[in-house]
C-alpha cells in the first residue's frame, strides 16, 4: 500500500490548528487529503478531541471508501468527502468547519459577496451557499460540489463551510480567510452598506487556478 504517513501528518497538524484557530469547537468539524498518486484519502475521526488526536486515530480510506487503516472510524461526514473527491479532480483536500461569523451567514442562506480583494484570487470571488443537504450524506458532497464550480469554498446552508484546495495547506488557509472575511463583512454590514470589489477590477484580479 502507497505510504501517505507525510499527508497523515500534515492532516494532523492542520486539524489540530484548525481548532485552536477556533474553526469549529469540541469534536465537530472534519479534514481530509487524497494522495495524489494512489488515491487513498487520509481523514480525521468521528468524536475524538483534537487536543489529543494522535497520528494512529487518523483513518485511511480507498477510492471506494472502505477503511484500508487505521481503527478509528471515519469522519461522520466522509460520505461528503469522497463525493467531492469524485466530482472535482483538482480537489486534493477537503477542510469542513462550523466557523461563527461565517456560519451565521450559512444559516441566513446568504453568500458572502466579494467585499475584500483579496477574496478574489484566494476564493473566486463570492462565497457561494451550497443547497440544503441532510449531513453525513453523499448528496451533501454533491451540493458542494455544484457550489464549488468556481470557487474555492461555500457556505453550507443551516451547517457550515467547506473549504477545498490543492494542498491541505491551501484549504486550510481558504477556511481561515472564509471566516475572516465572513467577520469582516458581518461588522460592515451593522455599521452600514458594505460597496463591493468592482467587476473591472475582479476581472483584472482574478486568479486563473480557482478558475474551472
Ligand atoms: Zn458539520
Amino acid at each position: 500500500m502507497a505510504d501517505v504517513s507525510a499527508l497523515k501528518e500534515e492532516v494532523l497538524e492542520t486539524a489540530k490548528a484548525g481548532y485552536r484557530e477556533g474553526l469549529f469547537k469540541g469534536t465537530s468539524g472534519n479534514l481530509s487529503a487524497r494522495d495524489r498518486g494512489s488515491g487513498l484519502v487520509v481523514i480525521t475521526p468521528t468524536s475524538l478531541p483534537y487536543d489529543t488526536m494522535t497520528l494512529e486515530d487518523l483513518v485511511v480510506m480507498d477510492r471506494e471508501g472502505r477503511v484500508v487503516e487505521g481503527f478509528r472510524k471515519p469522519s461522520s461526514e466522509w460520505k461528503m468527502h469522497a463525493r467531492i473527491y469524485k466530482e472535482k479532480e483538482d480537489v486534493f483536500s477537503v477542510f469542513h468547519t462550523h466557523s461563527p461569523y461565517a456560519t451565521a451567514f450559512a444559516v441566513l442562506r446568504q453568500p458572502v459577496p466579494p467585499v475584500l480583494t483579496e477574496m478574489i484570487p484566494f476564493i473566486g470571488g463570492d462565497i457561494p451557499v451550497a443547497e440544503f443537504a441532510l449531513p453525513g450524506t453523499e448528496e451533501l458532497g454533491l451540493r458542494v460540489a455544484e457550489a464549488l464550480r468556481e470557487r474555492g469554498a461555500c457556505l453550507l446552508a443551516n451547517h457550515g463551510v467547506v473549504a477545498v484546495g490543492s494542498s491541505v495547506r491551501e484549504a486550510y488557509l481558504r477556511a481561515v480567510y472564509v471566516e475572516d472575511a465572513s467577520r469582516i463583512y458581518h461588522h460592515a454590514l451593522s455599521v452600514g452598506t458594505p460597496c463591493l470589489v468592482p467587476e473591472e477590477a475582479i476581472r483584472k484580479i482574478i486568479s486563473p487556478a480557482v478558475r474551472g
